[in-house]
């Protein structure tokens, strides 16, 4: 982060402010773990601080501290534009566009006034932001919050609950401490957050180990639809509103399920395909392991993006006609 934003931010910093906290929609464990943290750290230094989700986060985060505090947009949206337009300073985490907060909060964030600071990991930051830290070399934005506290020199305020909040989305974004991204500086991260007194082997079962009897049964059928196309080294699945609905889903349910797909020996991408009824699209998250670009695929075919190995998009066609065109487009890929 540039020397004059850590200036300039210190300095709206010095008086106590009203502040809006914003994570991407469709939140996950970085997104709830990176404004939750940064939500008590200001606290603690007499701000007043509200984090506006666009929209429900699934309950296998509702443990985290403060996760009860946070407003949700499409819930609430009266509300939540007061206080977007009264905040005197506005951060977004974990996301660098503001179509990524929806539709409609996307053209309230437009409108305001306040300055902008963005925190966040993905590709291609558009340019909405008076302060930026944005870089897409760290595994997680979590990992950007706590370097963020360092430069404000206020490392000291890390206390137990900021720590779980930033471990918190360090382990999800990470995939438990594998994907690219995690280096020396991670660990040693952790390591600090862990001497704060972080419950480091009680959050995994939190997050991973809490799953219902209908969950486990979704994820049996989404093993079960996998396809595999070997020639291309690519592997992938669905699951149509029928079948969420016949296994009870609630919101988290299908969440990790498309890392599967990589684990089958050989296979190098992959792709879940999940049809939503409701906002009538099919939502896609893709997997890569190695070269293979899935931010760049997920743009140039899916009307989305992401990092190189993990990326999402969407379809507006029938679920038949977005798999013909996933197995066209691979059918033609050297991977
Ligand atoms: P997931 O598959 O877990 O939903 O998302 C993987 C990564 O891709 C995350 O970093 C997420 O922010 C990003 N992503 C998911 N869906 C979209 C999308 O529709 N558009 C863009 N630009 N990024 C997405
Ligand atoms: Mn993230």
């Amino acid at each position: 982060m540039k020397i004059q934003d850590i200036q300039a931010i210190q300095l709206w910093l010095s008086a106590p402010k009203k502040i809006a906290i914003i994570p991407h929609r469709g939140p996950d464990g970085d997104a709830m773990g990176s404004t939750l943290a940064l939500y008590h750290f200001l606290l603690k230094n007499n701000h007043q601080p509200t984090v506006i989700a666009p929209n429900d986060f699934p309950d296998f985060l509702a443990w985290l501290p403060g996760s009860e505090t946070v407003k949700i947009f499409e819930k609430d949206t009266e509300n939540c534009t007061k206080i977007l337009e009264e905040a005197e300073l506005i951060f977004t985490l974990d996301f660098n566009a503001f179509h990524r907060t929806g539709e409609i909060m996307e053209q309230t964030l437009a409108k305001l006034t306040a300055p902008f600071v963005m925190i966040d990991h993905h590709q291609k930051p558009d340019d909405y932001a008076t302060y930026m830290y944005s870089d897409t070399s760290f595994g997680s934005t979590c990992e950007m919050v706590y370097n963020f506290i360092s430069f404000l020199n206020k490392k000291g305020d890390i206390d137990k609950t900021i720590a779980t909040c930033i471990y918190t989305g360090i382990l999800t974004d990470s995939g438990s401490f594998r994907f690219p991204g995690t280096t020396g500086d991670t660990h040693r991260i952790i390591a600090e957050l862990i001497d704060l007194g972080v419950e480091n082997t009680q959050i995994p079962v939190l997050l991973f180990d809490n799953s219902s009897y209908s969950r486990l049964q979704l994820l049996g059928r989404a093993l079960q639809n996998m396809k595999v196309l070997e020639k291309h080294k690519t592997s992938y699945t669905s699951l149509t509103q029928d079948e969420l609905d016949s296994f009870d889903y609630v919101k988290g349910d299908t969440e990790g399920i498309v890392n599967y797909g990589l684990s089958i020996k050989g296979i190098v991408f992959t792709a879940i395909f999940i049809e939503n009824k409701e906002e009538k699209i099919i939502k896609i998250s893709f997997r890569s392991q190695g070269g293979f670009d899935v931010n760049q695929f997920a743009r140039d075919h899916f009307n989305g993006g992401g990092h190189s190995n993990a990326a999402g998009g969407k379809s507006l066609l029938s679920m038949e006609e977005t798999l013909n065109k996933f197995e066209d487009l691979v059918t033609k890929l050297t991977i």
